[in-house]
């Protein structure tokens, strides 16, 4: 039975996993949770989790949560910058999975990696705006972190067992998001709601435009220097518009290892949560002859 505590539970990718320990209790056990504002879906979750620690953004969120819960017992509920924290350090956790969006949750994750723990890491921010950090504090601590980006996923994936002196480039995909067919003059004229309208993936609303800014590819090349300690140099994008192949590995002697699945967030989450072993069923099985065909381009740097 692995403990496990999630940073951003109210989220798309914290939903997930959600249900992911919904679906396994005799794998998981929900232990502490943290969100910002959403007290609905928090509440079902806590009704649905029975955690021993929650923590919302603002007192006005968590004085609604009390009322809400005051029928439960034995359920601390803390706020602000410290209630992440007190999350992200629960004592009892196997898994930290980290899955708030943008900066908001660079610093419990910091905190989490900095007392050794095994964090499955999606807010990919924490890496871009503190990666030389992060990385030495886990090296220090002894923390793993494993990442949840599908992208990353994959690499980690087929780079299980390689030496790094194997690797010569990551390949990193990119589905090109929203936009990938708009006319480049018509690009300054997109309106939110166009840019949300991803073609393969349901995601959060702002890895979602920047999808579609392909700014999330870029993050993502960052996410990968830190994650794998690989120069700019040998980190590759190529726009894959299926979202199949999540990414790939080139190794010394010419070869390339891929991973494949149907675009769903549960494969990843279900990797981290699960790790070292898989989980039955986290996707429908990859029909290839269904799929057909498989095809690969060079990103625009114009557009
Ligand atoms: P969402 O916008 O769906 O969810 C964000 C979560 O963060 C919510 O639980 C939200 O709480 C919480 N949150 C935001 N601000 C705060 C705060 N100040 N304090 C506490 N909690 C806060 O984002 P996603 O799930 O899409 O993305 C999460 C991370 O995962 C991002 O870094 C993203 O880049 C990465 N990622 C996401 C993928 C996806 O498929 N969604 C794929 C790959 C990476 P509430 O809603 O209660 O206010």
């Amino acid at each position: 039975m692995k403990n496990i505590a999630i940073l951003g539970s109210t989220g798309s990718i914290g939903s997930q996993a959600v249900e992911i320990i919904r679906d396994h209790p005799d794998k998981f056990r929900a232990v502490a949770l943290a969100a910002g504002k959403n007290i609905e879906r928090l509440e079902s979750q806590i009704r649905a989790l029975s955690p021993r620690l929650v923590a919302v953004s603002d007192e006005l969120s968590a004085g609604q949560l009390r009322r809400q819960c005051s029928d439960l017992r034995n359920l601390e509920i803390l706020t602000g910058e410290e209630g992440l924290k007190a999350v992200a350090v629960f004592p009892d956790s196997d898994v930290v999975l980290s899955s708030i969006v943008g900066a908001a949750g660079l610093e419990a994750t910091l905190a989490a990696v900095q007392i050794g723990k095994f964090v499955g890491l999606a807010n990919k921010e924490s890496l871009v705006a503190a990666g030389a950090l992060m990385v030495r504090s886990a090296r220090e601590s002894g923390a793993t972190i494993l990442p949840v980006d599908s992208e990353h996923s994959a690499i980690y994936q087929c780079l299980e067992g390689r030496r790094p002196a194997e690797i010569r480039r990551v390949i990193l995909t990119a589905s090109g998001g929203a936009l990938r067919r708009r006319p480049i003059e018509e690009l300054a004229s997109v309106s939110p709601q166009e840019a949300l309208n991803h073609p393969n993936w349901a995601m959060g609303p702002k890895i979602t435009v920047d999808s579609a800014t392909l700014m999330n590819k870029g993050l993502e090349v960052i996410e990968a220097r830190w994650l794998f300690d690989l120069p700019a140099s040998k980190i590759a994008v190529v726009v894959h518009p299926q979202s199949i192949v999540h990414s790939l590995v080139e190794f010394v002697d010419g070869t390339l290892l891929a991973q494949l699945s149907r675009p769903d967030m549960k494969a990843p989450i279900g990797y981290a949560l699960g790790y070292p072993e898989r989980l039955e069923n986290m996707v429908r099985t990859l029909d290839l002859v269904t799929v057909g065909t498989l095809t690969f381009e060079a990103p625009s740097m114009e557009r």
